[in-house]
């Protein structure tokens, strides 16, 4: 029996490659259903609140391979952003998804010609680069950014508030390949929401696969060992399970304890602020970008544009984004966040608080340094490991992860 801990994207990811492949396999998860990180809150009013913004772009490769995307039933993000600096609310479109809106683009004054140039310089260069993060290492996305001269009004109007948001790196010292990786994503790619929020996605992957094989409520507690050789695990309840493989598909500090190690990378923290509203601040399904450095909200919108079903009939949600808050209090935090973004949708003072979202552990580090796509296989042992421990913290880094674990290990089993 090949045991799997972790049921989030990895290690369903995992499960339905052992499966394809007629293995023997168990997966158990701590928690009472399916998708660690991606999850959905269904309030007893009828809000869909994700664990944090996500989205899911229909440019990811693994997705697609293993997702059925119609099946979702998705609502699509407009490619590209609005903007809301000095020079008011301006559309940004990306021209490779809405050519049309390239003139547009070109009129937009929140920065200038030379800018729009490099950024198209920058863009057609990730579109031609063979790998998707390939190039040059040991240097910081902003670095990459200036190097490239995108910085001054284009960084901290559009490409701060963007990618900040994207890593949940306010200071973008995450690493370029991360940058470079998720520009390509975003270039080719459309932003969804499924109708049900994007618990659903795990949904629909656990659906596939037979329940008797998943055990929730499961939290594993120690690994049990043979000299390097894992030969089971004893969950809380104190029930042990035995098995030839392990793979842990768990977040890297509880891989790392059950693995008797000291604690690995930081991890950035993300609030997220949900409000809800009756008449709609703006039109079409943007995401909205407050320009400058020091905003609190560091992107927002309003989800009912892009899927109804997050809000029950006649009200609108709406997510606000807020990266190193700490643990402040909720009063003055909504205050600061409301005052900020009624300052761009004068109509947003008649919205109301609904709910804060904190994840403490939202994404570990990818400083310069990480390595993206690390060996699965833990050296000498029989256990391997999958998710964003060994692979880019995203949604299609953690399932093609899952999938290479798998299928190392099916291939040292044969
Ligand atoms: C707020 C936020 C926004 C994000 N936005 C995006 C986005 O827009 N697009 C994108 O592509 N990615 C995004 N990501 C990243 C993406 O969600 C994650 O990288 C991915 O979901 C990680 O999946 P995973 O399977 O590696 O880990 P996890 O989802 O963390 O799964 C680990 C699982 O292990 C379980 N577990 C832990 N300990 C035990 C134990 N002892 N026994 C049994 N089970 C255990 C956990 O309960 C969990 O289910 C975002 C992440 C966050 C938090």
């Amino acid at each position: 029996m090949i045991v799997i801990v972790g049921a989030g994207l990895a290690g369903l990811a995992c499960a339905t490659r052992l499966e394809q492949a007629g293995a023997d396999w168990l997966l158990l998860e701590s928690s009472e259903k399916p998708g660690g990180r991606v999850a959905t809150e269904i309030t007893s009013d009828g809000y869909l609140l994700d664990r944090g913004f996500q989205v899911l772009l229909d440019s990811y490769p693994t997705a697609r391979e293993l997702l059925d995307l119609q099946a979702l039933k998705p609502g699509y993000f407009c490619s590209g952003a609005l903007l809301a600096g000095g020079h008011g609310l301006e559309v940004l479109l990306n021209p490779l998804m809405h050519p049309a809106g390239i003139l547009r683009d070109l009129a937009t004054r929140s920065f200038s010609l030379t800018q729009k140039l490099a950024l198209g310089l920058y863009g057609a260069a990730r579109l031609l680069a063979g790998g998707d993060g390939d190039g040059e290492v040991g240097h910081t996305a902003l670095e990459e950014l200036r190097r490239h001269g995108l910085g001054g009004d284009i960084l901290e109007g559009f490409l701060r508030p963007f990618f900040a948001g994207v890593f949940l790196d306010n200071d973008l010292g995450t690493d370029a390949s991360v940058l470079r990786n998720d520009f390509r994503k975003f270039a080719f790619g459309r932003a969804l929401l499924p109708a049900e929020g994007m618990g659903a996605i795990p949904r629909q992957l656990a659906a596939l696969l037979p329940l008797s094989r998943q055990r929730y409520e499961s939290p594993v507690a120690e690994l049990l060992r043979s000299g390097e050789r894992v030969t089971g695990i004893r969950l809380a309840s104190g029930e042990t399970v035995s098995c030839k493989a392990l793979i842990l598909g768990t977040e890297e500090p509880v891989s790392r304890r059950l693995l008797g190690l000291h604690a690995g990378r930081s991890w950035s923290q993300v609030t997220t602020l949900y409000f809800t509203g009756v008449d709609p601040l703006y039109e079409g399904g943007y995401l909205v970008l407050p320009a400058g450095r020091e905003r609190l909200v560091r992107h927002f919108a309003d989800l009912t544009n892009v899927v109804p079903s997050y809000a029950p009939r006649g009200r609108r949600l709406l997510t606000a984004t807020v990266l190193d808050c700490g643990n402040g209090i909720d009063a003055e935090l909504n205050r600061r966040a409301s005052q900020e973004i009624s300052a761009i949708f004068p109509g947003f003072v008649s919205w109301e608080f609904l709910k804060r979202v904190d994840v403490p552990e939202a994404l570990p580090s990818q400083r310069p340094g990480f390595l993206a796509d690390q060996p699965t296989r833990l050296q000498g042992c029989n256990l391997w490991l999958a998710g964003d421990q060994v692979a880019r913290a995203s949604i299609d880094s953690a399932l093609a992860s899952g999938l290479r674990a798998a299928d190392e290990l099916l291939a040292t089993l044969s």
